[in-house]
Order: C-alpha cells, then sequence, then structure tokens
C-alpha cells in the first residue's frame, strides 16, 4: 500500500556515517537532516530529529505541561500513536469527531468540547489536529479557538509533509508540530520522527529531554526526567537522501491518487477526499468512499476483491472513541469519524507502484465497481 521508497543517495550518507565512524546517535547527518528540514518547512522553524514521531507527540505534550488527570482534546479519526502518548502522561484523552471537508478535527465540534469541559470544571490542556492521509485539518479555525480560549495546539503532522495551506506548510501551523518518517510514509528512515516549533527554546528543551536530560556538569547530573528519543546519525543519512526527492514523491502520490479520481470519480456513490480551496495534499495514501446504498457494493467488497489478487488495501483509521483501549473516555461527535470508518478504503499508493502495478489494482477495481 505505501512501501519504502529510495531516492538513490541514501547509501552516500550512511557510508560516509560509516567512513567516518559517526555511527552512535547524533552527528553530522542529523544536524544536516534538521537543516534540510528547516530549510524546507519555512517559518523560521526549528526542528528536532528524534527516534519516532510517537517520541516526538510524547516530548510534545511534556513540553506543552501536560500533568496526570489532565485532559487533552484529540483527533478521534486517527492512528492510536496520536493518542497513545495521552496515556503515557497518566492524562485523559477527550476525543473530537471529523468534519466531512477534510475528514480531520470538526472546529464546531471542538468548540462544543472546550466549553463542555470548562462547564464540567476542568479547561483542557491541549489541542491535538491531525492532517490524515495528507489533508490539512481546518487549522485556521481551530487555532482561532485554541487562540480564543488559551488552549496551545500540537499538530500531528506525521502523514502530512509537504502538504500546505495556502502555501503555509503543515508543520508549522502549531506551537508544536510533530513530523514522523516511518517505513510507511511519504519518506522514510527507516524509523524516525521530528518535533517542530518557531520557539527555537522549545526545540532546545526538546533535545535536551530526548538526551537523558543531562545536567551541565562533569559527571551525570539530572534534575529533570529524560528520555531516549535522538535519531541516530545512520538513519538521518537516510533522511538526508530522502529530502532530495521530496518533491518527486508528493508528485508521484498526487498522480495516482489523480489515475484514481479520474477513473472513478463519476461513479455513483463513489467520492474522494478534495481539497478545499487554497488546500494542498501531499496525499500520502488516496482514499475512497463507497456508499453501498447507492454504488451497489462495499468498501468490504472491494478490499475482499483486491486482496484475492494480493493487493493491499485497508479501511480508514477506526475512530479511537471506537477502540477498546479508549473505551469510557468522553467523546463529542455526530457520526461522521464512523461513516468514514464505515464506508472508506485506503488504496495501493506508494510512489513506487509501477504502471503495470496500476493496470492490476485498475483491473480489479473496474471489476467490481461498474
Ligand atoms: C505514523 C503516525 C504516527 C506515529 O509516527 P511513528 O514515527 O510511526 O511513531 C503518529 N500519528 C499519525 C497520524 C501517524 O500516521
Amino acid at each position: 500500500m505505501s512501501s519504502p521508497h529510495m531516492g538513490g543517495t541514501e547509501q552516500e550518507f550512511v557510508k560516509e556515517a560509516f567512513d567516518t565512524n559517526w555511527i552512535a546517535p547524533l552527528g553530522p547527518n542529523v544536524n544536516g537532516f534538521e537543516h534540510d528540514l528547516e530549510l524546507f518547512l519555512g517559518e523560521g522553524s526549528h526542528v528536532a530529529a528524534l527516534s519516532s514521531g510517537t517520541a516526538g507527540i510524547h516530548l510534545g505534550l511534556v513540553l506543552l505541561g501536560v500533568q496526570p488527570g489532565d485532559e487533552v482534546l484529540c483527533q478521534s479519526m486517527t492512528f492510536s500513536a496520536t493518542a497513545n502518548p495521552i496515556k503515557y502522561l497518566n492524562a485523559t484523552p477527550i476525543f473530537v469527531d471529523s468534519e466531512a471537508d477534510t475528514w480531520n478535527m470538526s472546529p464546531e465540534l471542538l468548540e462544543t468540547a472546550i466549553k463542555d469541559r470548562i462547564a464540567k470544571g476542568k479547561k483542557p490542556k491541549v489541542i491535538m489536529p491531525v492532517h490524515l492521509y495528507g489533508m490539512p485539518a481546518k487549522m485556521h479555525e481551530i487555532n482561532g479557538i485554541a487562540q480564543k480560549y488559551g488552549i496551545p495546539v500540537l499538530e500531528d503532522a506525521a502523514e502530512a509533509l509537504g502538504s500546505s495551506i495556502n502555501g503555509k506548510q503543515c508543520g508549522t501551523f502549531a506551537d508544536i508540530s510533530v513530523l514522523s518518517f516511518n517505513g510507511n510514509k511519504i519518506i522514510t528512515t527507516s524509523g524516525g520522527g521530528a518535533l517542530v516549533s518557531a520557539a527555537a527554546n522549545v526545540v532546545q528543551d526538546a533535545r535536551f529531554l530526548a538526551t537523558q536530560a543531562r545536567d551541565e556538569a562533569p559527571h551525570y547530573q539530572h534534575s529533570r526526567v529524560g528520555y531516549n528519543y535522538r535519531m541516530s546519525n545512520l538513519c538521518a543519512g537516510v533522511g538526508r537522501g530522502q529530502m532530495q526527492v521530496l518533491a518527486d514523491r508528493i508528485a508521484s502520490r498526487r498522480a495516482i491518487y489523480n489515475q484514481y479520481t479520474d477513473v472513478l470519480g463519476s461513479k455513483k456513490g463513489i467520492s474522494f477526499c478534495s481539497e478545499p480551496d487554497g488546500y494542498f495534499s501531499n496525499r500520502w495514501l488516496s482514499t475512497i468512499l463507497i456508499d453501498s446504498n447507492v454504488a451497489g457494493v462495499s468498501r468490504e467488497d472491494l478490499r475482499l476483491a483486491l486482496e484475492k489478487e494480493n493487493i493491499e488495501s485497508r479501511p480508514l483509521w477506526k475512530p479511537m472513541h471506537m477502540q477498546p483501549v479508549f473505551e469510557g473516555c468522553a467523546f463529542y461527535g455526530d457520526g461522521t469519524s464512523e461513516r468514514l470508518f464505515r464506508d472508506g478504503l485506503c488504496l495501493p499508493s506508494g510512489s513506487n507502484l509501477s504502471a503495470d502495478d496500476m493496470d492490476r489494482v485498475m483491473e480489479v477495481i473496474h471489476a467490481v465497481i461498474k
């Protein structure tokens, strides 16, 4: 569905790390990768390269001061890695439903949730929107509400490197933003992530906490709880090579999405998540909704037909408020994410899919959807 796609120069950076014995965590590739990301994101971004996106979300919540018992507002429709770090801190996730345009956090339901939590006696500590499948969330509206109530925003941009709203990159819309370079993302470091902020001191604190929170002293001295969350210099070498092909990867993913919409866009009961005005999605994954009442087939019919041909597809993220692990958590919703989960399918989307691969996929789709 979305496998690693090397550009060619990654091995040169990794070889250089071997030749100079920079095999330990940190080193020139980490600095170089952070610099590449800062240039790409713009807006005066500072970047700390980390061992994973999940680590970035965990550190982000720590840096925003989340304490045991605090409430954190989190998009329900997402991968569990967005919500799990709330639990690492013994804080309480409060889930917010999606809206139909971008499939991301509904600004209206966000405000409903904030008002209700305040009425119940507790102001939420952080707001966590996600840019699902590369489609930017309604960040202007969300940030407006965040400002109105004085609540910081942690942006989960794990799936959205290269996506933007009116030219401003995802990963620059919040107090703290997080990227992922896991093997299935638009570019990969084999495993890795980053914490991004326009505030240099926040990123400096992130680096400090991510390297075991060592105070300045000749001996090991600690006044805070630390983490081992930095990216290794070998992984960062892969990242530097991948940054050289990021623009190509975005173009390929968008071309794949366009192939799906060209073929399926006019079919009854089939719909896509199209870009609102000014929105640009990296189309990390191509996704469709199948309204089985109209289309006469369900998303499961299509998934099973693809599986029979050894082609991987997957239902959209199952919302967090429906997950056993988060049973009992508060949820503010109107049924949107439940409908998306019922009707939605992620299609093969990797930038390394060949024309033959796409022909095979299309053949199955044509046979199922008349
Ligand atoms: C991949 C992903 C993460 C986690 O990133 P890792 O680098 O795999 O830890 C977090 N949130 C979302 C939405 C993701 O897709």
